[in-house]
């Protein structure tokens, strides 16, 4: 399978008055067609400035000191800026992590959606305006014709958002990257709003790079779990790999703060979460033999449980399981 998006050997440094720092260093990973990737690490790991070296929306100060960007037979790393226009908005949609400085203040929302696909020669103003309250509407916003009208500073900060995620999504592009989407809105909120990027991704088929610091969430959400730390990443794999068997320390200590695996790992009873597997053969205890005289007895023992296993879903781990009875066997007479 060829990837959609190949980043290969990407180290990225910034000026900075006391001397340069290397923020991204050697990091490569790939996102193949129709696959959610999630990038988890800690404040500062460098995940912004990679997805940011991607789409080339780094500050002055930052250089790409090395490595290839594929997209499609384009390599964005020395892309002209006229060529990376060409594929920002339109092929790669972004959702900025900071929603508050990514919109224009004096502009209706609507105006801000519809830009995109005037700015690309998709589609006249009076179309563009139809699609852009479209998208509003795909990306969850209620009552999308009216707000289309309405100014960012009208808006909640879950609605502001959507907004960016119409954005995003107005152009139907092959790659969606999301920074850190919902780090600033209540957990409920968060989960729409990713439930609702994972409905698009699915309905069009395309591809999603997926920034978060929380493993639960990128346990739930993503194919494949990239983890980096310090600018480097350490360890790369599929939720069950990551979540399940860590190898790396850093991966161990993410779990360990991770607020939607913790939250949720309460003692597991079987009324609670029933079984995904029962292997091993269990009596029925019910079974009864009936004598001449009319009198009912258990058939044979009364129990008997051979190699029993137990498995129950993990949270947040997409679809890994934690194993609660390993083997049991035992006989009631
Ligand atoms: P967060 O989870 O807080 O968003 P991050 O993983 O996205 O963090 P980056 O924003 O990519 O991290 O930052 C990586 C490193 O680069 C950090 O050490 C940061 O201080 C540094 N850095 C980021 N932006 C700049 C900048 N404009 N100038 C200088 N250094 C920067
Ligand atoms: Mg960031």
């Amino acid at each position: 399978q060829t990837s959609l998006l190949e980043i290969d050997g990407l180290s990225v440094t910034y000026r900075t008055p006391r001397g340069a720092i290397e923020a991204v260093r050697d990091v490569s990973l790939s996102v193949a067609p129709g696959e959610t990737v999630a990038i988890v690490g800690e404040s500062g790991s460098g995940k912004s400035t990679t997805v940011h070296a991607v789409i080339r929306l780094l500050p002055d100060a930052a250089r790409i000191a090395s490595g290839a960007i594929r997209f499609g037979d384009a390599d964005l790393a020395t892309a002209s800026r006229s060529a990376l226009r060409t594929v920002r908005g339109r092929r790669i949609g972004f959702v900025p992590q900071d929603p508050t400085v990514s919109l224009n203040p004096v502009k209706r929302i609507g105006e801000q959606v519809a830009e995109v696909l005037r700015v690309h020669g998709l589609a006249g103003r009076r179309d563009a305006a139809e699609r852009a309250v479209e998208a509003l509407e795909r990306a969850g916003l209620p009552d999308a014709a009216l707000r289309a009208r309405q100014y960012p500073h009208e808006l909640s900060g879950g609605m502001r958002q959507r907004v960016l995620i119409a954005i995003a999504i107005v152009a139907d592009p092959e790659l969606i990257i999301a920074d850190e989407p919902t780090s600033a809105l209540d957990v409920t909120v968060q989960r729409q709003i990713l439930d609702h990027l994972d409905h698009l991704k699915r309905e069009r088929g395309s591809s999603l790079l997926l920034i978060t610091h929380d493993l639960g969430v990128a346990g739930d959400r993503a194919d494949r779990i990239v983890v980096m730390s310090q600018g480097e990443i350490v360890e790369e794999g599929t939720p069950e790999q990551v979540l399940l068997t860590p190898q790396h320390p850093y991966t161990r200590q993410l779990i360990a703060a991770a607020p939607s695996l913790n939250a949720r790992r309460e003692p597991i009873t079987s009324s609670e979460r029933p079984p995904l597997v029962l292997q091993g053969r269990a009596g029925d205890p019910f079974a009864v033999r009936e004598t001449a005289d009319g009198a009912r007895h258990p058939a044979g023992p009364v129990l008997e449980v051979e190699g029993l296993v137990k498995e129950f879903p993990l949270p947040g781990s997409g679809g890994a399981v934690q194993r609660a009875v390993d083997g049991v066997g035992f006989r009631i007479e």
